[in-house]
This record gives C-alpha cells, sequence and structure tokens, in this order.
C-alpha cells in the first residue's frame, strides 16, 4: 500500500516539474528546419529570452546543458593563460573553475568556508592587489545550488568599479534565471549563462548565453574560439536561426517559446514574487520544526537564501530515510544533500534540498511540507509543532 500514486511531485533543483503547457507544446511532428514556423519563432525567443535576462545585448543559444554553456562562455573570452578570479560558495563556483582550468585558463578560486556567504571585503582586496589588470573576468553563480545561497551580482560590480578594475563579471545564473529576481544590464553584469530545465521549465539540453558589448569586445582578442562555442554566428539572425551549429534543437525550442509565454502572461514580477513567498514558506516550516528537533536551515540568514533551492539537514539516518519515505509513500522526491558534509556525516547523508524552482504554487508547495511532516512523525524524527501552519501564515499574507 502506497500513498504515492497520484502526480508525482519531483521537487530536486533541477530539472524541474514541467508545465503540461511546455510538454503539449512540444507533443508535436518534426518541423521544417529550413524556412517557416520555427524560423521565425526563434526571433521571438531570442527576444523574449533577453527580457526575461533583464538585457538588451546579446543572446546566444546552445545545444547544451549546463556544463556545455560554462565551457561556451569561457571559450569566447579567454586566451590562453588568462588569469580568472571564481569567488565560490559552493560546489558550481568550483565547477565552473575547474572548466577554465581545463580549457587552459589560470584559475584562482576564492572559497568561502561552507555556508558562509560571500565576502566581499576579500575580493576587494585581491583586486585591489592586481594592480596590472591580469584578472580577465570574475565569475560567481547568483545562486549556488548546492549551499542555496545567493550571491547579490551589485555587489561585485560595486567592487569592480571601486577598485576600478575592466574584468568582466560573469555570472551562472543556471539555477535562478525565472525563479531569483536577476536583472543583467541593471546589476552590471557583462556575461551571464543559463539553462532550459531550471526555472526556464523545459528538459534539460538548451543552454544559453547572454553578453554585452564589453563581452563582445573581448571575443575579438580571442585568437581561436572553437567552431561550436563561438558566440558570434549564434547571435547573427542571418546565419543562426536557420543555423544553430547543425539541426536546431527543434522540440525544446517549441517547450522554449512555450515556457517564455507563460513567464511573460505571469509577468516577471509576479514570478519572482511568487517564487519568493513560497520559498519563505518553506523556511518558516523548517524554523518551527527545528525548534525542538534536529531539521535546521543551512543558510542562516535569509538574505543570503535563494528563493529557487534551499539546502537543509537533518542528520544520519534521519536524511535518508525521510527522502527515501517522501518517494515512496507520498510522491514527492526531495533533491540529495551536494557537497556538505560534517565530522559526524562525513558522506553528507544528513542533508537534503528542497528544489523549488519553475512551474510550481502554493498548493504544492504547502502540499510538500504536509508530507514532509507526515514523513516525520512515520519516522519519529523529533520535530517542532506548528510548522505548517506558520507557512500557511507566510503564503495567507504573501497572497
Ligand atoms: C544545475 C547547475 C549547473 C549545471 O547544469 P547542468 O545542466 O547539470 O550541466 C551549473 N550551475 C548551476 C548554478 C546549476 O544550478
Amino acid at each position: 500500500m502506497s500513498l504515492s500514486n497520484g502526480r508525482p511531485y519531483l521537487a530536486i533543483p533541477g530539472p524541474s516539474v514541467m508545465p503540461d503547457r511546455v510538454l503539449q507544446a512540444m507533443h508535436r511532428a518534426a518541423p521544417n528546419i529550413y524556412e517557416g514556423e520555427l524560423v521565425e519563432m526563434t526571433e521571438s525567443i531570442v527576444k523574449d529570452l533577453k527580457t526575461v535576462a533583464g538585457t538588451a545585448h546579446h543572446a546566444a543559444i546552445y545545444i547544451a546543458n549546463g556544463h556545455g554553456v560554462w565551457e561556451a562562455a569561457l571559450r569566447n573570452i579567454l586566451s590562453d593563460d588568462d588569469v580568472v578570479l571564481v569567488p565560490s560558495v559552493g560546489r558550481f563556483g568550483e565547477g565552473w573553475a575547474s572548466m577554465a582550468e581545463s580549457i587552459g585558463a589560470k584559475v584562482e578560486l576564492m572559497p568561502f568556508p561552507d555556508l558562509q556567504p560571500m565576502d566581499m571585503a576579500q575580493v576587494k582586496a585581491r583586486l585591489e592587489a592586481d594592480a596590472d589588470h591580469k584578472i580577465k573576468a570574475v565569475l560567481i553563480t547568483h545562486v549556488d545550488t548546492s549551499s542555496s545561497i545567493k550571491t547579490d551580482p551589485r555587489a561585485l560590480r560595486a567592487v569592480l568599479n571601486d577598485c576600478n578594475h575592466p574584468a568582466l563579471l560573469g555570472v551562472d545564473c543556471i539555477a535562478s534565471l525565472g525563479c531569483d529576481r536577476f536583472e543583467m544590464d541593471a546589476m552590471g553584469v557583462d556575461l551571464m549563462i543559463a539553462a532550459s530545465q531550471k526555472g526556464m521549465m523545459v528538459p534539460p539540453g538548451v543552454g544559453f548565453v547572454f553578453f554585452n558589448d564589453r563581452a563582445a569586445a573581448v571575443r575579438e582578442t580571442v585568437a581561436h574560439v572553437s567552431g561550436y562555442w563561438d558566440w558570434k554566428p549564434r547571435v547573427d539572425p542571418e546565419l543562426f536561426y536557420q543555423y544553430f551549429g547543425g539541426t536546431a534543437p527543434t522540440h525544446h525550442l517549441f517547450g522554449l517559446r512555450e515556457a517564455l509565454d507563460m513567464l511573460l502572461e505571469e509577468g516577471l514580477d509576479a514570478v519572482w514574487h511568487r517564487h519568493e513567498v513560497l520559498a519563505r514558506a518553506i523556511w518558516a516550516a523548517v524554523d518551527a520544526w527545528g525548534e525542538s528537533g534536529p531539521m535546521a536551515l543551512n543558510v542562516a540568514d535569509p538574505a543570503d537564501r535563494s528563493c529557487a533551492v534551499t539546502a537543509a539537514h537533518v542528520g544520519v539516518p534521519a536524511g535518508v530515510e525521510l527522502r527515501k519515505w517522501l518517494e515512496e509513500k507520498a510522491g514527492v522526491t526531495l533533491g540529495i544533500g551536494l557537497g556538505m558534509s560534517t565530522e559526524h556525516d562525513p558522506k553528507g547523508e544528513g542533508f537534503f534540498r528542497f528544489g523549488h524552482m519553475g512551474h510550481l504554487n502554493a498548493h504544492m508547495v504547502l502540499g510538500m511540507l504536509g508530507s514532509v511532516e507526515a514523513a516525520m512523525i512515520a519516522l519519529g524524527i523529533p520535530h517542532g509543532a506548528g510548522g505548517l501552519s506558520a507557512a500557511a501564515r507566510v503564503v495567507a499574507e504573501g497572497a
């Protein structure tokens, strides 16, 4: 006997829940890739992607996951032995850094201690010390999906401006785009990457690189950009809308067109507000449960928390049992902890993550939280009272 039959809820931090509208838009015969609807649709997709990213500049589409656009962005701005600075608050900063290293850059990884936000004074000191401007780019993750720490790109832009440092500011928004407020041009970001399968609500397989004219000028100084990753043909309508470096990702584009319609019909401010309220509902529940039990959020200050993913811990073996129970008995799948460990939990099995990106609403989050409370009751995990009412109150006030 299981209470999990019915519509499952994949509450991991990507891939996210796909809307029926997106799935239905993809359920169709293959289109002609050389002329007609698909070519015209690509033009509208590029325009709307820029709106979602908050930029008036350039958007390149790749058939690639997030790792692909990590590389795509770097291939266009780095020459051999260029120095990049990667202040990092979790596994995804480290991942982008090792991608940079693998293509021949000199990488300075600046890791901050687990669960601590980025210390801008430390970044500033490093940039000030770089008097002859060897550092070509500063790369950060807007939301680190392992720690769930959010870093404000405006703080980095302020540091670069204060130091009069010309390095490009590159931001990984793979987890955050369409969830946490992000406005590329207004935030002074030169280069931004995102992918289809998180806040954009489309299956994994398409990635995006957004860049401004400063980044485009750096591209001109790079002697060899590999043919596939070169962003120049990809932002040229004449070349690209039929080109895509090969066959267009036809069905992903139909899905993406629908997803962009959904985001823009709702309005970006409303999308960000929805994610913020739902995230705060999760935090309120966990805080209440943690009053007399082991469950706690990883990130102390709400200002440093993402509205797309929330990392938490509940100890061992409760962490593993909780996820297993939820999947088997309630049809809810939470994300595993990533990159976290302690002396008592060397494998990090007591950590887990709530994914709350993209297509989700109040009843999904309240249902998920109710299921978590049921799991804790069933498993005998101690927890404070009132978690669900605390979450309901946030939803009531936020609505
Ligand atoms: C998911 C994610 C990635 C990796 O994306 P893949 O599609 O799995 O390659 C990179 N950075 C961040 C912040 C992510 O959330």
